[in-house]
């Protein structure tokens, strides 16, 4: 079935875009992904903003963005260019502009290009519920385009580009009012823009958007590809500026980063990437250069899979996660609707069992709150199979229960202690249908389920997964699962959803196996992990997910709960959604967002945003359970939910007041 925001969803292919010149930079078309940050001085400051952005251009950010909230900052554009001029930095500028459309009028003159915000370059947001007739809402939308208007007409003038950069946490009260702060009222938010653009012939426009939720960010820009290819069928279409707002910071910020954006990028999706990271934003540069290359590694690949029979999702544009069977052992069984499992793979069998296994439990007891839900190891020959009953032995002894999972050769495939709680078969490895017949057979009179990894390259798949589902089939085994390795993963598992669907066996849980890359450093890994598996699991595909090479076994489960969160869906720690900051922050973001983590940083599942202003932060903290936003110069206020609760108050009694707000609406608990 055709997904129109992709030409195939079993094979990477970039998007196809027109290109629009920012400056001397091209994004879409036939250029490479462009990377972008933003500045976080004060405009006014032309020293300090051209020493960032200098800065920025030195470590390879290819396109810079300044905010320019007021007409003074507007005009003091026009300093900083001639300051870059001066000292011969060459890189494209951005006026980011809200709620100000005559300083978008001014910034034109100095930048190459204007990002304004649907939701509130004519709007001023009051949250209000108002109901619309249909006359009334096509008033109010020509009365945005009058405001509109003249900026596209002196872009087009100037040969400016604009990026219609929608947030999902800003929307205009109409569309709330009318979409509500869906991806749908995300992509009709933009198209109201660009039809005012489309009337005065120009069309140098770049779409973005933005959520902190790595799933709506994903749906949003699905739906607005989709949008826009049905509008121009069969024409280049606009280029996408790709990013998860307020990811945050450190790990969690990266692995936001990488499953939002990654995801976009396996569907060809994303022609330039900026990563909001709660940090300096010469941090954001090189994380944005690694998930570019990750996300589109192999490039445009031409693979002929055949049609699976069925779509691998019913719908892109919602998270769904498959409906599967339940499969394993009870308490850590796989599939339906148990939380999606975590499990890790330590390869070999150890040869030394007993004190692997010690060191195992040790090294687990460290993140108390974090189950291991499964271990899985590999068997390859007769004397492993022997240690593996003194491994779960051992295991148990110091004092853990933990389902193993061995990953056996076919040919092996009738020896394994009791102690096994599922076994995984290889298929590339049976040399005949034999084996395989052999294995179902062995897991049938044992009771013991079965894990068909299916490896190989993709256009392999579908076949080897019919030989293994006709396996079980004549066996009478119902207890399967399916696994998946070949080198375009994403690609992979998808076909694996949607041949299992074809085959009538949808409910068949998935199990995501991810193994690092030797070459890979540790963030890239951490990246790579998240992108791989995260854009999967926003597929609703997966029911387990297993690491493998990540060091200590303590360190794979906590990297995998990491993804789950990032992915929205499995919660094991706080939520933390800050702002990147710019020019308008208020406060020191980093320090701030530390000392709140560092006080609140144990609630499980509450979702706290850190805002730099009161410009933006209420709108954009989306669906942060309580705000932290800077109101004035050492002032802030706070919020529960939307609602300003405690307004302006100092910001050396902010954090207290903070916490107790939590603990007055019933979400505290005192730290272990
Ligand atoms: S919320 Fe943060 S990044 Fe957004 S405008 Fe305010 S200070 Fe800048």
């Amino acid at each position: 079935m055709a997904h129109r925001y992709l030409a195939d969803p079993f094979a990477p292919h970039r998007r196809s875009t027109r290109e629009v010149r920012v400056g001397d930079v091209g994004i879409g078309g036939s250029n490479p992904i462009r990377i972008q940050s933003m500045t976080t001085t004060d405009t006014r400051d032309t020293q300090g903003t051209a020493d960032q952005t200098e800065l920025l251009a030195s470590v390879g950010c290819e396109i810079v963005r300044i905010t320019a909230p007021s007409l003074t900052d507007a005009e003091n554009l026009a300093a900083i260019r001639k300051e870059l001029d001066r000292r011969k930095v060459r890189v494209p500028l951005v006026a980011d502009i809200h709620f100000t459309p005559n300083a978008a009028m001014v910034a034109a003159q100095y930048v190459e290009k204007i990002r304004i915000n649907p939701g509130n370059f004519a709007d001023k947001k009051k949250f209000a519920v108002l109901e619309y007739t249909d006359a009334a809402y096509a008033e109010e939308i020509e009365r945005v385009a009058e405001k509109f208007r003249p900026l596209v007409q002196r872009c087009k003038k100037l040969g400016r580009a604009i990026r219609i950069g929608t947030n999902h946490g800003s929307l205009s009260d109409r569309i709330m009012n009318r979409f509500g702060d869906t991806p749908a009222g995300m992509v009709e938010s933009a198209l109201e823009f660009v039809d005012v653009c489309e009337d005065e012939g120009f069309y140098d426009i770049v779409f973005s958007m933005k959520s902190s939720n790595t799933q709506v960010a994903i749906q949003a820009y699905r739906l607005l590809a989709t949008r826009l290819a049905e509008r121009s069928p069969g024409e280049p279409s606009y280029p996408f500026h790709v990013g998860v707002t307020e990811a945050g910071d450190g790990e969690d910020g990266r692995i936001k980063s990488a499953i939002g954006i990654g995801a976009l990028l396996v569907d060809g999706i994303g022609d330039t990437i900026r990563v909001s990271l709660t940090e300096p934003p010469e941090e954001e540069v090189p994380v944005a250069s690694a998930i570019a290359s990750i996300g589109f590694e192999s490039g445009d690949v031409a693979v002929e899979v055949g049609d699976p029979g069925a779509p691998f999702t019913a719908d892109p544009y919602a998270h769904n996660r498959r409906v599967t069977r339940s499969v394993g052992p009870t308490d850590t069984d796989i599939g339906s609707n148990h939380p999606v499992r975590v499990e890790v793979d330590l390869g070999a069998v150890p040869s030394d069992p007993k004190q692997t296994a010690e060191t195992l439990v040790r090294n687990l007891k460290t993140y108390p709150d974090l189950a291991c839900e499964g271990i899985v190891v590999d068997v390859s020959d007769p004397n492993s199979v022997r240690s593996l009953q003194t491994f779960s032995d051992a295991i148990g002894d110091a004092g853990m229960s933990i389902p193993i999972a061995v990953c056996v050769a076919p040919d092996l495939v009738a020896q394994w202690p009791a102690c096994v709680a599922r076994v995984v078969i290889r298929t590339a490895t049976a040399r005949d249908d034999a084996l395989l017949d052999a294995a179902a057979m062995r897991c049938a009179e044992s009771r013991t389920p079965l894990e068909w990894n299916i490896c190989g390259d993709i256009e392999e798949i579908s076949d080897r997964l019919d030989r293994a589902l006709e396996a079980s089939a004549r066996a009478e085994l119902d207890e399967i699962l399916v696994s998946v390795e070949s080198s375009l993963p994403v690609h992979a598992a998808r076909l694996v959803a949607a041949r299992l669907e074809a085959r009538g066996a949808s409910d068949v849980p998935i199990v995501l196996r991810h193994r690092r890359l030797a070459d890979d450093s540790d963030e890239t890994a951490v990246l790579r992990a998240a992108h791989v598996l995260g854009a999967s699991l926003c597929d609703g595909i997966g029911d387990a997910i297993a690491l493998e090479g990540f060091g200590e076994p303590a360190r794979a489960v906590d990297l995998s709960y990491r993804i789950l969160q990032g992915a929205r869906l499995r919660t094991s720690r706080t939520e933390f959604i800050s702002c990147p900051s710019c020019g308008r922050t208020l406060f020191d973001l980093v320090e701030t967002t530390e000392r709140i983590k560092a006080r609140t940083g144990h609630l499980v599942g509450v979702k706290i945003a850190i805002m730099g202003c009161i410009v933006n932060g209420p709108g954009e903290m989306a669906d942060a359970d309580f705000g932290y936003v800077g109101s004035g110069p050492g002032r802030v206020n706070l919020y529960v939910s939307k609602d300003l609760v405690v307004r302006n108050i100092p910001d050396d009694t902010a954090d207290d007041r903070l916490v107790e707000l939590i603990r007055e609406r019933g979400r505290w608990v005192d730290p272990a």
